[in-house]
């Protein structure tokens, strides 16, 4: 061999399996075959590897890790929260169908039913999923899921579920649920019959603030259809964010836990503030608590850039669900598309603030927050 050749294949690729602790990152865009009875035997489902974007060691991992936490049959990993939704909706409604959903959802999800889902001919009707009256009325004969969120951004309404299955099945209608902000931790909505969930992992199944994934979990026959969408869609999710999102998902609880007691605690500390006009933070979420996001509207004559400017250590962030406290202006990011109609009858104004609430200490994250308001 040539010394060219050789720096190519001279590396032995280890096929081995060491039993490493820790699942390796099968960092790789295709697998091999030796012969032509091999390359069959994939399309015949004997060998589960061909092609990254069909599937990968490290995304199907992680989707049935975050299938189980959920008491879902199957799941599938997708490259971001949006892709996720995308692939889900796709797996259930075609050119022709109609669509109900909550008008209190997350604003690029509202973007994406709103604009993209219309191109493709799927007709969508946004209603507050508070009011039964205003689901019943908007379902139509082609109507062919509801979709909502467990807990709704920024002013984290916890929804009815098994109000929302019992509609469905009515219907004869799927329901897609968005479980971010409560997690499996708080949630399962699949477990009281719903028939998909979809995370955007880039939060708290993550949890540091340092991926972009996206997940759908639920009935094994509609997942088989979204990881269909996943592959021609080219949504997958990149081996190593998978191998980060699974390793995240191992202090899923703690940190859950964490941040929930921290969050109740800063709700219940900022309600009585002369400052605050209001602080929404749900009471009726789950057992083990009500989240670990706190929204708080400021008081008409606080100055909103003051605020922003006296945060210290607590950074500006547009996301959330990470392991630090963060604060976010979701009129000026995550709800900027929202029609002003629609702020305006949500409540999201512009001395609307949302906090995700972080592992610190408390009494620190209270302290901090408070300087801010004060300013
Ligand atoms: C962030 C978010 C999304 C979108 O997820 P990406 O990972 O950013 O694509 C969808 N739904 C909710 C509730 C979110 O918070």
């Amino acid at each position: 061999m040539s010394f060219h050749t050789k720096t190519v294949h001279q590396s032995k690729k280890v096929s081995k399996n060491f039993n490493s602790k820790v699942t390796p990152i099968y960092q790789t865009s295709s697998f091999s075959f030796d012969n032509l009875d091999e390359l069959e035997s994939y399309f015949h489902g004997e060998t589960p590897y061909l092609y990254s974007r069909y599937g990968n060691p490290n995304t199907d991992e992680l989707g049935s890790a975050v299938a189980a936490l959920e008491g879902a049959e199957a799941g599938v990993a997708a490259s971001s929260g949006m892709s996720a939704i995308l692939s889900a909706l796709l797996s259930v409604a075609k050119n022709g169908d109609h669509i109900v959903a909550c008008d209190d959802l997350y604003g690029g999800t509202y973007h994406l039913l709103d604009q993209e889902i219309r191109s493709f001919g799927i007709d969508v009707t946004f209603v507050s999923f508070a009011n039964e009256e205003e689901i019943r009325a908007a379902i139509r004969p082609n109507t062919k899921l509801l979709y909502t969120e467990s807990i709704t951004n920024p002013l984290l309404r916890a929804e009815n579920i098994p109000l929302l299955v019992k509609i469905a099945k009515e219907h004869k209608l799927i329901t897609i649920v968005d479980n971010t902000f409560a997690t499996p931790f708080l949630l399962q909505p699949c477990v009281d019959g719903v028939d998909l969930v979809v995370h955007s992992a880039t939060k708290y199944l993550g949890g540091h603030s340092d991926i972009s994934a996206g997940i759908v979990v639920g009935r094994e026959d509609i997942i088989q259809v979204a990881k269909q969408k996943v592959v021609s869609l080219g949504a997958n999710l990149s081996p190593f964010e998978a191998w980060l999102t699974c390793r995240g998902i191992k202090t899923l609880a703690l940190r859950m836990e964490k941040q929930t007691r921290n969050a109740q605690f800063i709700a219940d500390s900022l309600r009585e503030n002369e400052n605050i006009a209001k602080v929404y933070y749900p009471n009726n979420v789950s057992e083990k608590g009500n989240g670990a996001i706190v929204s708080i509207e400021l008081a008409p004559h606080c100055d909103i850039r003051s605020f922003f400017s006296s945060l210290g250590w607590i950074k500006v962030v547009p996301s959330l669900g990470g392991v630090e406290t963060a604060v976010s202006y979701p009129l000026g990011t995550s709800h900027r598309n929202l029609p002003k109609a629609a702020q305006e009858k949500l409540g999201i104004n512009e001395r609307v603030v949302r906090i995700s609430v972080g592992i610190e200490d408390r009494q620190d994250i209270i302290n901090q927050l408070l300087i801010a308001i004060k300013a």
